[in-house]
């Protein structure tokens, strides 16, 4: 028995014909499922009977399980999900004023050792499936009622360490007959892996590019984010030159005030050299603690003047507010808790 959310458009439309049946049942398929949420092939009333029967006999709905949930006062709802082999991943559902975002988790765990981050604590186990990634959608949708205007791929994990499912989930959520979430509102974070950002400028020219920065030189980086040893800064920012080749698109930094660490005005500076020219825009996040880490968040202040020395450089930045602090919101902050409450034998909530 297959998934039936491990196959794209492409790849049902394919399976199906090879059995006989026409390329477009694929689409009434899809749209049964993912437009019209129902799970029961026999439901679907406009299918042949020898297609429902072959469905039945040959493709699996399966659901994920939430494990947990939690509902911040800025309606910020963090989920904990339990994969079939008993694996914790965490799900987010954000309220903008332009609508609503879902961030999706990629890996079990993370191998890329962020020193500020709490998913990095535990190593990667496994990548997630294309199903994986789809459910998680699917599971906040069941849970909320509500349908997501926007995607970003920043969960726990490397998206580009599990690329080609990625690729294939950020398909099907694309899909017209599927979610129909477009390009240009779904948004794929990467620490920093010079091969991939051109590999992906190469195969989704209009889906949007974020890149964990937090420093703005070598050393720094290299202590922040490991990564960085492997693909320094001249490498990263040649791939990102490639990537504008390719795409003619902006490229969002993702830059976490520490402070002390890499939030003054010299660092400013640095930040001003490596991306002036560039068609690139800032996002400064205000530090999420993690107990187990003894960074501190930055203070307002000097986030300000952070903020004024790029702006007056004529380097576009934002400071975003973080979302839903009370729930543990930072990336891997729910799996971790999760994590440790079972690792102490505590009840599950
Ligand atoms: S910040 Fe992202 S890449 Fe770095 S350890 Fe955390 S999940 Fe992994």
């Amino acid at each position: 028995m297959k998934n039936f959310y491990d196959f794209t458009l492409e790849t049902l439309t394919h399976t199906l014909e090879a059995e006989g049946f026409k390329a477009f049942n694929a689409k009434q398929v899809f749209q049964w499922v993912y437009q019209k949420n129902i799970r029961d092939f026999e439901a679907m009333s406009n299918l042949s009977k020898p297609l429902r029967a072959w469905l039945i006999e040959h493709i699996t709905l399966p659901q994920l399980t939430l494990h947990s949930h939690f509902v911040a006062p800025d309606e910020t709802t963090k989920c904990a999900f339990v994969l079939s082999d008993r694996e914790v991943i965490e799900t987010v559902l954000m309220h903008h004023n332009y609508g609503k975002s879902i961030c999706v988790t990629t890996q079990v765990g993370c191998n890329m050792g962020c020193a500020f981050c709490a998913s990095g604590l535990h190593k990667k186990t496994r990548n997630l499936s294309q199903a994986e990634m789809i459910l998680q959608v699917q599971g906040v949708i069941d849970l909320t009622g509500i349908k997501p205007t926007h995607i970003v791929v920043m969960g726990i994990g490397e998206p580009f360490d599990n690329f080609d499912h990625v690729m294939d989930f950020i398909d099907t959520v694309n899909s017209p007959y599927a979610y129909a979430i477009g390009k240009r509102h779904i948004t794929v974070s990467t620490s920093g892996l010079a091969p991939q950002i051109e590999a992906f400028g190469l195969r989704q020219t209009q889906v949007n590019l974020a890149i964990s920065l937090h420093a703005p030189n070598d050393a720094l980086r290299s202590k922040l984010m490991p990564i960085n040893k492997k693909y320094p800064l001249k490498t990263l920012m040649k791939s990102v030159d490639h990537y504008h080749t390719l795409t003619n698109r902006r490229v969002t930094y993702e830059y976490i005030m520490i402070k002390d660490v890499n939030d003054s005005l010299k660092e400013a500076n640095e930040l001003i050299t490596l991306l002036k020219g560039k068609n690139a825009y800032v996002n400064l996040i205000p530090y999420n603690p993690v107990s187990e880490f003894s960074f501190e968040c930055s203070e307002p202040a000097q986030i300000k003047r952070f903020y004024d020395a790029l702006m007056k450089a004529g380097i576009n930045a934002t400071t975003r507010k973080e979302k839903g602090e009370q729930v543990n919101a930072a990336c891997g902050q729910l799996r971790h808790q999760t994590l440790k409450e079972e690792t102490h034998g505590l009840k599950n909530t």
